[in-house]
């Protein structure tokens, strides 16, 4: 029988700062079937759409990315903070509540035509899921889906991902 997968995401309020209520996903994370079923559910959905390679932010975008691709039998491709990344990279930045964020992929890390599934824990803005779309696009390849664990509906980041086959786990309103 799937798991609750809502019945293990804790809400934590007030972080990290005053007014956001934190959706964390370690208790999920930590229960055996509970992880075992959020994989299944994200490869149901991503294995008929037949990525080539899964791409994740850090921190929590490599948790999930990994496995999934792992389930799939397809690449991983980690996004990360400018400067952590060895070999040359192209990069996006993005608005933030406050300020801009940057990623960073390597510039050989997707090839013209791939079909690419972007991968988050959480949609809230849209803005990061934003810039990895953007990163794949640079890079020539296929955006076949932006996926999530959980969707914060409330912050009507699907809208920023309007024309992209956009799919969460579990949604709050
Ligand atoms: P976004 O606003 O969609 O660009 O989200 C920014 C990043 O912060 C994403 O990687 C989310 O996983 C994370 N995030 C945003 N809001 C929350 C929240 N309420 N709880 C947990 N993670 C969040």
């Amino acid at each position: 029988m799937p798991a609750d997968l809502a019945a293990h995401i804790r809400d934590i309020p007030d972080f990290p700062s005053a007014g956001i209520v934190f959706k964390d996903i370690t208790p999920l994370l930590a229960d055996p079937s509970a992880f075992r079923d959020a994989i299944d559910q994200l490869a149901a959905w991503a294995g008929p759409r037949t990525p080539d390679v899964i791409l994740g932010a850090e921190a929590r975008g490599f948790i999930f990315g990994g496995a999934l691709a792992y389930a799939l039998g397809c690449g991983f491709v980690p996004a990360r903070k400018p400067g952590k990344l060895p070999s040359d990279t192209v990069e996006a930045t993005y608005a933030l509540e406050y300020g801009n964020d940057t990623l960073q992929v390597h510039a050989d890390s997707v090839t013209a035509g791939q079909r690419v599934i972007v991968l988050d824990d959480v949609l809230a803005t849209g803005g990061t899921a934003k810039a990895k779309i953007e990163l794949v696009e640079k890079l020539g390849g296929t955006v076949v889906g932006a996926l999530f664990v959980i969707e914060l509906t409330f912050l009507a980041g699907r809208a920023k991902l309007d024309g992209y086959d956009v799919h969460s786990l579990i949604t709050y309103s």
